[in-house]
């Protein structure tokens, strides 16, 4: 279709009954789905076909859903426009000639543009939360252990979480609602602690009364003026509705970048050694031993971002290395968590844009990497924290929609669904 949101495009009826029924889901090209290719968005894998249905398929298949396929995403979820796939950019279906973000960029503008009812993404520094600020929709990163990655192609496991994107918060309820819950395949699943409110569609409510949010100045300083000016209107709208906000601070946010790159990296480095066509991946065109054919395979199958982030994650997990740089980023990672840990003491919630920036033009980033790990600055402190957090629409600039984000302390997904069905 126009936007360039589908990698491939089958559709696979469910059973008809059950919560989902008569909705269609796209879904990203990093979640396995049997006898339908897998790409990731790499050259590598643009032939492979999974043997088995990740968790969450199995459960939207239960659930009724009709799947009508695999999205375009940045390559293994290295990226922040979806332009380092090997298929293509996908075009943003709410601003002209912009990007729709990403990674999960098509899952988003397949959403946006209605080319299908819900979505999947995945989240590991804000992938899912990204696009649907970009493209003027609602996407969840869940907390990490509340949705099964068994099935889904690893990027950087201790970061990322499969999560809804949707047109309303509702919807996005709903999907989440499915695919949560423990699973005996990921040893990660963990179930929310007892009370925890757990029927999130029912969160949905719009009412914010009571509510308690904290907006942290340092991620709200730096935004580009538009986006500051939508992330505002919201949070008055917001304290009309009768919540109370509250100025906090997270001076360890400041870190969380270079700490969030780090990790990524080192684990994207070890996670994709899989990929030397013998194991998986395309085999390289050599007829030399091991170590020349494993080269030519990666060399012929991985983009530029993904080489380059294979090499800095190896480098800084490296034995001369390894306490400078990953050491020093696990001390900041947890300095993060225990700064949210604190804020959840005094507020309900925590508010900021989702996206510092507006969607890029396309293009626009390619040739910069360091600017567009900036723009990652509001979504990666969560993955650090393992929180969970929503994008909601806030309003729009001259370039394109602004996202809101509302971050919950752990299974908060409850309060940040209430707290984000207010602005609809
Ligand atoms: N933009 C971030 C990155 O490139 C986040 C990606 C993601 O969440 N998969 O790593």
């Amino acid at each position: 279709m126009s936007y360039n949101a589908f990698i491939t495009e089958e559709t696979i009826e469910g059973d008809g009954s059950g919560p989902l029924a008569g909705r269609t889901v796209a879904i990203k090209d990093n979640i396995s789905t049997a006898n339908v290719r897998t790409t990731c968005g790499s050259n590598t894998l643009a032939e492979y076909v999974p043997p088995y249905d990740a968790t969450v398929v199995e459960r939207l298949f239960e659930a009724g859903a009709t799947i009508v396929g695999k999205t375009n995403m940045d390559e293994f979820g290295m990226g922040t426009t979806t332009e380092t796939s090997a298929f293509g950019p996908t075009e943003n279906p709410a601003a002209d000639g912009r990007v729709p973000g990403g990674s999960s960029g098509g899952s988003a503008a397949a959403v946006a543009a209605g080319e299908a009812d819900l979505a999947l993404g995945s989240d590991t520094g804000g992938s899912v939360r990204c696009p649907a600020a970009f493209c003027g929709v609602v996407g969840l990163k869940p907390t990490y252990g509340l949705v099964s990655r068994y099935g889904l192609v690893a990027y950087a496991n201790s970061l990322e979480q499969i999560g809804p994107l949707a047109p309303t918060v509702g919807g996005a309820a709903e999907l989440l609602d499915v695919i949560a819950g423990l699973d005996p395949n990921d040893a990660t699943t963990r179930a929310p602690p007892e009370g925890a409110e757990t029927d999130y569609a029912a969160a949905a409510d719009g009412d914010v009364g009571g509510l308690t949010i904290g907006v942290p100045t340092e991620l709200t300083e730096g935004a580009d003026d538009g986006v500051r000016t939508a992330f505002e209107e919201s949070i008055t709208e917001l304290e009309r509705q009768g919540a109370t906000i509250e100025d906090v601070s997270l001076p360890s946010v400041e870190t969380a970048v270079q700490a969030y790159y780090v990790i990524a990296m080192s684990e994207a480095s070890s996670n994709l050694a899989r990929f030397d066509g013998v194991r998986y991946g395309t085999k390289g065109d050599s007829d030399g031993n091991w170590n020349e054919s494993f080269a030519a395979a990666r060399e012929a199958g991985f983009g530029e971002e993904v080489k380059r982030r294979v090499l800095l994650g190896t480098y800084a997990l490296s034995a001369g290395y390894h306490d400078k740089y990953y050491k020093r980023a696990q001390d900041a990672r947890a300095w993060v968590k225990q700064d949210f840990d604190e804020t959840f003491d005094q507020v309900d919630v925590v508010a900021s844009p989702t996206m510092p920036v507006p969607p890029f033009e396309l293009g626009e980033s390619l040739d910069d990497p360091l600017q567009m790990y900036l723009a990652d600055a509001n979504t990666v402190p969560v993955n650090l924290a393992n929180l969970p957090a929503i994008s909601v629409p806030a309003g729009e600039t001259d370039e394109g929609p602004v996202g809101i984000q509302f971050v919950g302390p752990a299974f908060g997904e409850a309060t940040i669904i209430r707290a984000g069905s207010a602005l609809e």
